[in-house]
């Protein structure tokens, strides 16, 4: 990929724009783009910056995103909305033609990473509670404030944000690789042997603060031994990757959304709106309480006749009967299986109102090729499988459950969402416990009947 019309290679020490940009690591690649940190001689801060491949398509696509990104930006001045921001944008040319970069600012790790780290065992319920406000947030401001549809959220596409000095020392997470950099620049200017010192100081000091105990580790790139190494770090993010946007007034693709996030009226074809996101939001919500992916739909490629899939939440074999006409049913198949099975039977008007529902429903409204479907409610899930106590699993259930209607215009908006007794839980908690303590101050002072009727 790192020819003409490909990737632009990065060296340490490499500048852009000038020399306003000094590239320091590697932070990522995607199938358009490489992203690297970058240290912003300018601002004195730290960035991403996403260097597209230059062929005429990645191009257009990069355009594409920096005009999403640059609505994004003009709509939140103050940069609090939980959406990532737009710094900068320039050409850049380089051995495999001109390549479009976007400055972004700096985040953290992704929440894919953070769950890997966490061994896929589900984060605790409050955790999850505040990235899914944060989510809620953006989606907000991007739904209903924007018009803009993401069209591509999951893990990958949130990431943490530090909570010391957000986007300005982001050296923490990168202490080893500077520590580990020999003396010098590359390319040997003196404007950036400056900077690698300074650099390297700074990384010296916060590894001096984080060793005293004077602060914390912001990213996660230990694995940590227990989730109680996740004790402590403000779950703040972001959501990121605006090249599959669009406005919910101009849509460019019939099939968005990385499969297991994606909607049923997408598979459908009947037709989407901001609802898109919110299924994925649901999806995100169970991934992260779980460890578990919602949907994991698989073909059925290679199985015999006696053969019957794996239901993945029951772990018995139990699941879908399929008949004999056709024994190796496509992913959309098991997909749409897979969500009766958790939320009921879809109702007939919406299984055939698609362009695409002749493949895969009859006229009743049922299932073509999947004929037996075991039923297991979201609640039971969680108990059965994942083990949530009865009153978590209620609660959560009844938060997710609206957010998986399959009819997409009864699915809760993201400001409907925040106002949801779920979300705001721990207030309420907190909130009561207050209540209570002054009752019992009262109740203090007024002798024991006072205090009884307190508790
Ligand atoms: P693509 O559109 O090519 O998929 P992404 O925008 O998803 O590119 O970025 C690719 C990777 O780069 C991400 O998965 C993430 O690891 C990293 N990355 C992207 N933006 C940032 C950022 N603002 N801060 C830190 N890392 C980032
Ligand atoms: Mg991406």
């Amino acid at each position: 990929s790192y020819r003409k019309g490909g990737y632009h290679a990065v060296r340490i020490g490499d500048s852009f724009n000038g020399g306003r940009y000094i590239a320091q690591r590697k932070l990522g690649w995607g199938q358009f783009s490489t992203v690297w940190l970058a240290y912003d001689v300018q601002s004195s801060r730290y960035v991403a910056l996403k260097i597209m491949k230059s062929a005429p398509q990645f191009a257009q696509a990069a355009l594409h995103e920096i005009e999403v990104l640059s609505a994004i930006a003009d709509g939140d001045p103050s940069n609090s909305k939980c959406v990532v921001r737009l710094v900068d944008h320039f050409k850049h040319t380089g051995p495999n033609g001109q390549h479009l970069c976007m400055v972004l600012e700096f985040l953290g790790d992704s929440l894919l990473r953070l769950v890997k780290y966490n061994h896929y065992k589900g984060l605790q319920l409050n955790k999850v509670r505040e990235i899914c406000k944060c989510i809620l947030i953006g989606l907000d401001f991007l739904h209903r404030e924007l018009g803009i549809i993401h069209t591509d959220l999951k893990l990958e596409n949130i990431l943490l944000i530090s909570t010391i000095d957000p986007g300005k020392d982001p050296i923490k997470s990168s202490l080893v690789p500077i520590l580990e950099r020999p003396e010098g620049n590359p390319n040997g200017g003196v404007t950036m042997s400056i900077v690698e010192k300074k650099l390297k100081r700074r990384a010296k000091r916060a590894v001096a603060r984080i060793s005293e105990g004077r602060d914390s580790m912001v990213g996660v790139r230990e694995s940590p031994k227990s989730e109680r190494c996740l004790d402590g770090i403000d779950m703040k993010c972001k959501v990121v990757d605006f090249g599959n946007a669009c406005w919910d007034s101009k849509q460019f693709a019939e099939e968005i959304q990385t499969r297991q996030y994606r909607a049923p009226e997408v598979i459908l074809r009947s037709g989407y709106s901001f609802s898109v996101d919110m299924w994925s939001f649901a999806c995100i919500a169970f991934e992260l309480a779980t460890g578990e992916m919602m949907f994991t739909p698989k073909s059925g490629q290679g199985f015999t006749e006696d053969e019957v899939l794996y239901s993945s939440y029951t772990g018995s074999t139990m699941s879908h009967g399929y008949d004999n006409y056709d024994r190796s049913p496509c992913l959309e198949n098991d997909h749409l299986a897979l969500m009766m099975e958790l939320l009921g039977k879809m109702p007939r008007k919406i299984a055939i109102g698609g362009a695409l529902s002749k493949d895969y429903f009859d006229r009743h409204g049922d299932l073509k090729r999947i004929r037996r479907l075991k039923y297991l409610s979201l609640d039971r899930l969680l108990i059965n499988k994942y083990k949530f106590s009865e009153t978590d699993a209620v609660e959560f259930a009844a938060f997710l459950s609206p957010l998986l209607d399959f009819a997409p215009e009864k699915r809760p908006t993201a400001q409907q969402c925040l106002q949801d007794p779920w979300i705001n839980f721990r207030n309420l908690t907190l909130n009561k416990a207050k209540s209570e303590s002054s009752i019992e101050k009262v109740g203090v002072g007024m002798g024991k009947l006072q205090i009884k009727v307190g508790k």
